[in-house]
């Protein structure tokens, strides 16, 4: 419950501060830049009047593209990932800063809403000038802490493509400029879209500039078997080769890894973004995140597209179980990890609710109740709904359900515009978009 209006701001509830705390009622005081959890003690009716709510530790959002090119509607459908990829560079190909601005303004809200406190937003293609800028002018729109993974594309099509030192250049000038470097990732795209020598040139440049790497690999069958006749090894062997695996490496999907592989990504301090309602979306396999937790590697979670952080929570808990053919392969604990601590570490953000970042969900909700143990609540039954409140970097960015510094209905508007005008310069036909009610006059 908000019982402050300006600032300090002073939210309580049952602090959660990881998956593994006994949830205990908890204030957190909002100023300065800093949230301040104090435990609260005593008092007959204390866990009636906090229960209502939970305080949860920013979610953190590993991967995502939120100027989403790829189509939507039952049209999409059946379609295998490579058509969906095709059919998006049509719009790629046309699409400039406004077009960046106003989709990821609306991705980053649909994060905000959903708890979302950090998103690494992989962008590509950057085959023109200001498209970082515009991204990061979406994510700070809203108020959302982005870090951005910088796509490299060298293969495929020609409109899209850049050099690879185009890219490093940009990261060179944007570096501790338009974002700390920390937040900064060099990001081949996939084996589909660059040449093996990418990996190397973007290792050697990431040592030099102080920035991490990331990828996605190792994603389809198909993949590792054109990797292998045109390498003579797997994926994340060529990785390996081409000094791509370091600490921090962020390696989006593994579906497909063998056991070597999986040693290797451990041994290397690497991270894995796991996406598992997109791998159920594409028929793409299991990822082998339980070896992947055994073996020792760090595992977080990306939505990649799809609904939400809590939705990819249940979604790891109940595909990995499935994998496994044991509906206890993986944990609800470790699956609130995996969007809580195991992202935060990554990134290098404090973990827990003593940092920055807060979200606070409505536990009143016929959802969530009855209530008996908030993790598994969390995992397992929270939706975006819920979210009540999200402060980021001490900046209470979502309160009482809206945005601060942002409008929603005029974020979604543009963007709806946007993609009407993609469609009609890319000459594709228009799908029928529903106006929004809101601001749509009664019929006369
Ligand atoms: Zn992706």
């Amino acid at each position: 419950m908000v019982t402050g209006v300006g600032s300090p701001t002073v939210l309580t509830g049952l602090a959660v501060a990881d998956a593994t705390s006994e949830p205990v009622p908890a204030t957190a005081t909002v100023a300065g830049g800093a949230v301040r959890v104090q435990t609260l003690t005593g008092g007959a009716d204390l866990g009636a009047h906090v229960a209502g709510a939970a305080l949860l530790p920013g979610l953190v959002n590993m991967h995502d593209h939120l100027r989403a090119f790829l189509p939507t509607g039952r049209a999409s459908e059946g379609m295998p990932l490579a058509t969906a990829i095709t059919s998006s560079a049509a719009a790629q190909a046309v699409a400039g800063q406004d077009d960046y601005r106003a989709l990821t303004a609306l991705g980053a809200a649909r994060q905000v809403h959903a708890g979302v406190t950090t998103v690494v937003d992989h962008v590509y293609p950057l085959h023109r000038d200001g498209l970082l800028e515009a991204v990061v002018e979406g994510h700070r729109a809203v108020g959302l802490r982005g870090y951005v993974a910088l796509g490299i594309m060298t293969r495929g099509a020609a409109d899209l493509c850049t050099s690879v030192e185009d890219v490093i250049g940009l990261a060179e000038r944007a570096a501790d400029v338009l974002l700390p470097r920390e937040q900064l990732y060099l990001a081949p795209v996939s084996m589909r879209s660059n040449a093996p020598d990418d990996y190397a040139v973007a290792a050697r440049a990431a040592e030099r500039l102080g920035v991490r790497l990331y990828t996605h690999i190792a994603e389809t069958q198909a993949e590792v078997d054109a990797c292998h006749a045109e390498h003579g090894v797997r994926p994340v062997e060529l990785l390996h080769h081409s000094g791509f695996l370091r600490p921090g490496t962020v390696l989006v999907h593994g579906v497909r890894l063998s056991d070597a592989e999986i040693a290797l990504i451990a041994g290397s301090g690497a991270v894995l973004a796991y996406c598992p309602t997109n791998h159920l979306r594409f028929a793409k396999g299991f990822a082998p995140v339980t070896d992947l937790l055994a073996a020792g590697a760090a595992v977080t979670l990306g939505v990649d597209g799809m609904e939400s952080p809590f939705h990819e929570m249940r979604q790891a808990v109940y595909a990995q179980g499935q994998a496994a053919g044991d509906p206890g392969a993986l944990t609800s604990a470790q699956a609130f990890d995996m969007a809580t601590g195991a992202g935060a570490r990554a990134l290098g953000l404090p973990e827990g609710l003593d940092g920055a970042d807060l979200v606070r969900i409505d536990l009143t909700a016929p959802a969530l109740q009855p209530l008996a143990d908030p993790v598994w609540s969390v995992v397992h039954r929270a939706a975006p709904a819920h979210v009540t409140d999200v402060v980021v970097a001490g900046r209470h960015i979502l309160r009482d359900g809206e945005l601060t510094a942002a409008d929603d209905v005029a974020i979604a508007e543009e963007a709806a515009s946007v993609i009407r005008s993609l469609a009609a310069r890319t000459g594709s036909s228009v799908p029928q978009f529903w106006d929004i009610p809101s601001r749509t006059a009664p019929p006369q």
